[in-house]
Formats: C-alpha cells, structure tokens, sequence
C-alpha cells in the first residue's frame, strides 16, 4: 500500500488521480499538489465521496526544489509522479534525489527558454552530433543515470501513451513474437472530433511545439531529419477508418533506438485533419508558435504562450469529443527463420473515457498509463537504481495492467504495412 505525490493538475493528472482512486488497494494515500492549488482542492472533492484512497493537497512551484524537497520531506511519499510540464523534469528529479525518493514522468525534458545561451550551446552541438533538432530530448534525464543508481531509486521516464505504451508494446513484441525486429512504425491516431475548427488535445504549447518540429526518424542507428509535415501516408487505421498521417519526430524513437540497436528504421506518424493543419501553418506563418518573448506595450509576452491562452483548454474538450482514438506499433521481422508482421494497438473511445472520468480519450491514454507506471514502481515490479524508459523492464505486468485498467489492447497478425 503506497503513498504518491502527484505534481500538477491539468488535463493528464485528472485521469491520474481518477485511476489512482479507483486503485485504492495500491494507492492509499495520494497528495495532489501543483501551481494553482484550487484545482487540487477541487479533484480532490470530486474523487474523495468515491473512493477509500486519502486524498490531500498542497500548493508547490515545480521549479523550486528547495519546496519541493520540503514537500516531499513532509508528505513522505514513497514515488513522485510528475504530471505537470516537461519544464519541471529536472527540478523535479532533483528533488527527488535529495529527499530520497522514487521518480516517474510522461514526457521527457525541453526547457521553457528555448533562448538560454547556455541551453542553446549545449542544443546546438547535440544537433551536429545526433541530426535532430527537437528541443525535447533524452540526454538531460539520462545524465542522472549515476545519481539514481548511486541513490538506489528508480526513474521511470515517459510512462504515457506514446511515450509509455509504444515502447511497452515494443519490449512485448520482442519478448513474446519476434526473434529479431527490422522495423516499428509508431502510429497514433485520433479519429476525435471536439467541432473546434482548432483546438490541441493536450498543453497547446508542448503539443504546437512538438508538432511544428522538423520530423525525423531513424535509420540504421543514424537519424533521418525531414522538414515538418513533409512526409505523409493514408492509414486504414481499425475502428476509426481512413485517415492521413505524418511522420513527425517522437520521443520514444530515441530510447528504441538506444536500446533495441538491432532494429533497422522506426518511424512515428501522427493523423491530422486539414483543418488542423492549415490553422498551424498559418499561426507558424505569423510567429504565433514562437518561444522567443517581444515585447508588447510595455510587457514581455511570449507568442505561443498568448495563444495557449486564446485556445480552448484541453480539459474543457471532454463533454464536446465524439470518436475514437487508436495508437499502437507495428513491426517487422523474424521468428524461427520466417518473415513476420505484427501489429498491437489500443482503441479508447472519447465518449467512454468521458463517461468513466470525465476527460477525453487523449487525457485518458495519457492518464492511465501515468497510474500504471506510477503502481509498477511503488509495488516493486519495476524497479531498479537508475534512469529508465518503458521498454527497460518485463513487459508482462505492464500489459496486464493495461487490460485491467481501461485501455486494452489487440494483437493483429496479419497488419497492412505502412510503405
Ligand atoms: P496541462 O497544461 O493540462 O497541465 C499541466 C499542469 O502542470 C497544470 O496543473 C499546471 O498548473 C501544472 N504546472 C505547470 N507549471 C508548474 C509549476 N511550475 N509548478 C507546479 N505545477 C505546474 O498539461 P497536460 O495535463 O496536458 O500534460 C501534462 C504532461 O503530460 C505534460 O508533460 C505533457 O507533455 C505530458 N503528455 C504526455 C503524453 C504521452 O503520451 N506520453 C501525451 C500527452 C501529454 P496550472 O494549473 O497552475 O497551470
């Protein structure tokens, strides 16, 4: 029976704190604290009359470690799962280490200040070495490897969907059907439909940001880097239909390709709808998405963060989204000397998810898998001193608690392949 700090408390830690209560055999205990406490105090009494797990609340900046460490200190949890923003990781993790506890997130590092000279030497050099120029990736978390083994606690890095699941799927594939894997298509789709003509289904900054990267993949163990949107394919995709899709950089490219070598080219495709994708071109046309501040009568504003502010909240889609979401790998290669073809994936149903716990299908996906993850470290299943993604670790327990939690999955044999 454990004890979890969750920090943050939008769109993704809502469904986090609904499966953590549901859970109540794993999760006694949990405290909710984030920036605007209100809305800690608010989940907590919508889940307190239906669930045995205590919930209290705290209010915390995520980016000072000295309350966080406080936090923590006088909460004693037994794990930290980081559901605020990827610009926290760090001063998270720090805190972690300092007050002696296990640490879990669902997406990897990107600073805030994309114009922090001393970011941005260390950015510039990584993208000569490595070929891509996301400003989100792995080395920041991985360089506390030493730390945490040093400590003997556990980081559990991107336990979403995708990150999360994907590379879940991934280490299933390769423990229970293949003797060796030549490809991993990762497609995520959404086949969801809120009746905004645009909207992001979760943080609109870290999603915009992600989106309008170059998109790149990896070959050969190098990486490939395309211009953005720049490669597209249409995806029968099951129970959601037809869809157009684009090769987008992602994550979890980076740790598969880091720690399953053998594996020829992976690739991530995302759907949008034209829609969307008009809408972004023309923001991206006039500066709208960019980090860099200007000032405008008199006060410093930063263009992407105005228009997080002008979008819908990605929590107010719930009630509105209609359709399903499906997101899953397919891979190629091997087993006792034969080609073969696999495809798992995860159908969620906005409607459903929204009926469940009040939250659309990407806040879901996204949600329950942060639960779960949180659940493999703090009962012992997954954990070992050190830094680690998804795919580091048995598979077997992941994949069980994914039936058993909401989002089951479907093994298809016999898949047709993305060209
Ligand atoms: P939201 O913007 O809805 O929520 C973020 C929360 O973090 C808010 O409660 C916010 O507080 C809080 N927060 C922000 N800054 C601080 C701070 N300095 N101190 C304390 N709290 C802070 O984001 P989402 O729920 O959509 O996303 C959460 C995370 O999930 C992100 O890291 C995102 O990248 C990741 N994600 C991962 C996916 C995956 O499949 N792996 C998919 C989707 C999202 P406030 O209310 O004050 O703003």
């Amino acid at each position: 029976m454990a004890r979890l700090l969750i920090i943050g408390c939008g769109g993704v830690a809502s469904v986090a704190i609904a499966k953590c209560c549901q859970n109540s055999a794993v999760f006694k205990e949990i405290c909710i604290a984030s920036r605007t406490v209100s809305k800690c105090e608010a989940a907590a009494e919508k889940w307190r009359p239906h669930t045995k797990t205590v919930i209290t609340t705290a209010q915390v900046d995520a980016e000072d470690v000295p309350a966080l460490v406080k936090l923590i200190n006088d909460y004693k949890p037994d794990a930290v799962l980081n559901v605020a923003l990827p610009y926290q990781d760090l001063a998270i993790m720090d805190a972690c280490l300092e007050a002696g506890v296990h640490y879990i997130d669902t997406a990897n590092y990107e600073p805030e200040d994309t114009d922090d000279p001393e970011w941005r030497k260390i950015y510039e050099e990584r993208c000569k070495k490595l070929g891509f120029s996301a400003y989100f990736d792995y080395s920041w978390q991985w360089a506390y490897e030493e730390k945490f083994k040093k400590a003997g606690l556990t980081a559990l890095l991107g336990t979403g969907f995708d990150p999360g699941v994907t590379s879940v799927f991934c280490a299933y594939a390769k423990k229970h059907y293949f003797d060796t894997i030549d490809t991993i298509d990762i497609l995520d789709c959404n086949g969801g439909d809120h009746g905004y003509a645009f909207a992001t289904n979760f943080n609109p900054e870290i999603n915009l940001r992600e989106v309008s990267a170059p998109g790149s993949y990896m070959e050969n163990g190098m990486w490939v880097e395309v211009p953005a949107m720049s490669i597209k394919r249409e995806y029968d995709f099951p129970e959601v239909g037809m869809k157009d899709m684009y090769l987008l950089h992602h994550e979890e490219i980076e740790a598969l390709g880091r720690n399953m070598p053998e594996v020829k080219r992976i690739r991530f495709f995302m759907t949008f709808g034209q829609s969307y994708l008009d809408h972004m071109r023309c923001l991206e046309d006039v500066g709208m998405l960019s980090t860099t501040p200007i000032n405008f009568e008199g006060k410093d504003i930063v263009p992407i963060q105005f228009l997080k502010a002008l979008l819908p909240d990605p929590a107010t889609l719930g009630p509105r989204t209609k359709g399903k979401t499906n997101i899953g790998c397919i891979f190629t290669g091997k087993k006792d000397g034969k080609e073969k073809k696999l495809f798992i994936y995860n159908v969620c149903d906005h409607e459903e998810c929204y009926k469940e716990v009040g939250s659309q299908a990407i806040s879901y996906t996204t949600g329950v898998p942060a639960m779960i993850g949180a659940m493999m470290v703090v009962t012992g299943k997954w954990q070992k001193p050190g830094v680690f993604t998804t795919d580091e670790f048995d598979p077997d327990p992941y994949m069980e608690a994914l039936n058993e939690w909401g989002l089951p999955w479907v093994v298809d044999d016999d898949p047709v392949l993305v060209d």
